[in-house]
């Protein structure tokens, strides 16, 4: 395992351009369960609140639903060590970018600048006829929010089954994966699509694929070079330790 953490840091200290793939695992410790999985949120929930035709039916159940999850319960989350080592990594200019499934901001909160949010955001609202975007913060829950210009029902501004990835998130997302000659995958099954098949293309790219999980993925098994096995924050606070001791 030392081993491997030192052949992880060798490699991200002489990329020339490292990004990294996080999906839900990254925000486990900020106290966001990842969706499935035993402990997962849709064994509690009904993952149907986030389908959009249901949600045009019964919005008024679907608002129930998402409140409680999404604003309720991931509004209070921070970000983690691992956050916010990836955002040092960045700083020390060797991070290019950070593409996220995640919807939670909480990169964007741990200070990186350069993510490409795949699945979009939860903190911001849109009108889903209109376009209109208002931030969650600012919109009156306790009801179902409505568009101030077309009085719509509006939805959070992340990606419902259903909804195609927004366009400028997608574009930097295959450039990025196109580009990298390292890239870290951490918390992420690889079963969501199309985001599990960046990783891919960037290892037919020749990119080395270090990857950080509790346990073995799709990824471990097909791609990765590096499998770093343990929790995300614990590993990225010694993989910048090496960093650090390397530059
Ligand atoms: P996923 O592919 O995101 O898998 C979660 C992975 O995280 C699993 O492989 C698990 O072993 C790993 N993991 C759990 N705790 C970890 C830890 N402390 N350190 C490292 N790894 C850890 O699967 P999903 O949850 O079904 O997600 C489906 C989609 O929904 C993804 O796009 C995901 O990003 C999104 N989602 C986002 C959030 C969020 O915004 N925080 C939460 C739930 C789901």
């Amino acid at each position: 395992m030392e081993n491997n953490l030192d052949k992880a840091v060798d490699l991200i200290v002489n990329s020339k351009y490292a990004i990294a793939f996080t999906g839900a695992g990254i925000s486990v410790e900020s106290g966001i369960p990842p969706f499935r999985g035993e402990t997962g949120l849709w064994s509690k929930y009904d993952s149907n609140v986030l389908d959009l035709n249901n949600f045009h039916i019964n919005p008024v159940e679907a608002w129930k639903v998402i409140k409680e999850i999404f604003y309720d319960f991931f509004g209070e989350a921070k970000a983690n060590p691992a956050h916010l080592a990836l955002a040092e990594m960045e700083q020390l200019g060797l991070l290019k970018s950070i593409i996220t499934q995640n919807i939670d901001n909480l990169h964007f909160e741990a200070g990186s600048k350069e993510v490409y949010e795949f699945h979009g955001n939860s903190r911001m609202l849109v009108c889903p006829y209109c376009a209109t975007k208002i931030k969650a913060s600012e919109a009156d829950l306790s009801d179902i929010p409505l568009c101030n210009q077309c009085h719509a029902v509006l939805k959070p501004d992340f990606i419902f089954f259903g909804e195609g990835i927004p366009e400028i998130a997608y574009k930097n997302s295959f450039e990025a994966s196109n580009k990298t000659d390292l890239m870290i995958i951490i918390g992420s099954m690889g079963e969501v699509h199309p985001a599990a098949s960046l990783p891919q293309l960037a290892k037919q790219n020749g990119a080395k694929i270090v990857e950080i999980n509790l346990e073995r993925t799709l990824f471990t098994e097909s791609i990765t070079d590096i499998f770093l096995e343990g929790k995300a924050s614990e590993i990225m606070n010694q993989l910048l330790i090496g960093i650090k001791q390397k530059i």
